[in-house]
């Protein structure tokens, strides 16, 4: 997708509209077309990139403080408890949207603690796999900038933001269901890696 084709950056463009809560000089926030809650709003980096691995790294701490201000905000905007901010990159963690963005999501004392396990189960992980994957993750080197030049080409290859199904208005803010038991048994996989 070009970036004459991204709807985010036709919204930046002041092409589509939107209901704009914040703009800086890097980012604007936008209330998200299907809210999860009130004051579900969209930090969008005014710079195209489609994953943040595409970022310019002197973008990245000036979006971040952007970011923390639009929550700040919105918790306070809507008397909200807490607030998640999640960010994906690329189609298997569920972007759809291929312009780099982060969810602000004010939450509230009475839906529960709804958490990340509502949405990613617990695996199951003896030591000897969680040794592995700390092994893993450890030995990666990222110390000079080549390194992190070799390791971002790297991650943009695998985070590919491919648009999914097209994405329909709605404004339930009804509260997550509870999750049933079978869905809160843990979960066994063998990741192959
Ligand atoms: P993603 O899954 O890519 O992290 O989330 C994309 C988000 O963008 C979704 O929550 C979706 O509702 C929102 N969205 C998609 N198109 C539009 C739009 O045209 N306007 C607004 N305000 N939000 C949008
Ligand atoms: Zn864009």
């Amino acid at each position: 997708m070009t970036e004459n084709q991204c709807i985010f950056c036709g919204i930046i463009a002041g092409k589509i509209p939107a209901k704009k809560v914040y703009e800086d000089s890097y980012v604007i926030a936008i209330l998200d077309i299907n809210p999860r809650n009130p004051g579900h709003t969209l930090v969008i980096p005014k710079d195209h990139a489609g994953t943040i691995f595409e970022m310019k790294n002197e973008d990245i701490g000036n979006v971040f403080q952007s970011v923390r201000n639009v929550a700040v905000k919105a918790i306070n905007a809507m008397k909200a408890q807490g607030a998640n901010i999640v960010q994906s990159n690329g189609a298997v963690a569920g972007q759809m949207v291929p312009h780099v963005h982060f969810h602000v999501i004010p939450r509230f004392a009475n839906e529960g603690p709804v958490s990340i396990e509502a949405v990613l189960q617990v695996k199951k992980m003896n030591e000897e796999m969680l040794d592995k994957i700390a092994e893993k993750i450890e030995s990666a080197e990222l110390e000079n900038p080549s390194d992190i030049e070799k390791g971002i080409e790297e991650a943009v290859e695998r985070a590919v933001p491919e648009p999914k199904k097209p994405v329909k208005e709605k404004t339930d803010f009804s509260p997550a269901k509870k999750k049933s038991k079978k869905e809160e048994e843990l979960e066994e996989i063998d990741f192959n890696f």
